[in-house]
Order: C-alpha cells, then sequence, then structure tokens
C-alpha cells in the first residue's frame, strides 16, 4: 500500500493517507486514515475555496451584480447569493 504524508483538509493533520482514485477533472483523491473521510488536494469547483466568500462580497460591494460575479469567479449563482445572505450587512 503506497501512503503519502499530506494534510487532511477535514481534520487538518498532516498524515499518511492512501490514495482513493480519481475525483472530478482527474485530481488525485485521498482517504485520511483518521478521520475515514475522502477528499482533494484541488478541485476544480472553486467555490468552497478559502478567500472565495470575501471576493464575492468585495466584487458585490463595488456593484458587481450577482450574475457578474458567478460568471467571473465561475461559481454558481445560488453560491454567490447564500454568501450575499450569510455575510455582515454593509452600513
Ligand atoms: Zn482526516
Amino acid at each position: 500500500m503506497v501512503t503519502i504524508e499530506v494534510a487532511c483538509r477535514h481534520c487538518n493533520e498532516t498524515q499518511p493517507v492512501r490514495k482513493h482514485g480519481k475525483g472530478r477533472g482527474g485530481y488525485p483523491r485521498y482517504y485520511c486514515n483518521d478521520c475515514k473521510r475522502t477528499f482533494q488536494l484541488s478541485y476544480l469547483y472553486r467555490a468552497h475555496q478559502p478567500g472565495m466568500k470575501e471576493k464575492i462580497i468585495e466584487m458585490a460591494s463595488q456593484g458587481a451584480g450577482i450574475r457578474h460575479t458567478s460568471r467571473t469567479l465561475k461559481v454558481g449563482l445560488n453560491t454567490v447569493m447564500r454568501y450575499l445572505k450569510t455575510a455582515e450587512p454593509v452600513g
């Protein structure tokens, strides 16, 4: 069995993980031996990347529309709306 050291995105521990095939976009998936969950190091869909919420809010505060934000950042319309709803009200 091939194990490599990768930081698990669920438990945030660097530990041996097993390869777990490939996910969407051909990125390798890994299986965490500790929390028994699978994850990828990089994802095709970037809506849940750190900083995405900030980018969405920044664009909205600059007057960009929801559709424009969604298209520019390549995240779903509903994702943009959800982030904006949960954001702190400005002003
Ligand atoms: Zn884990």
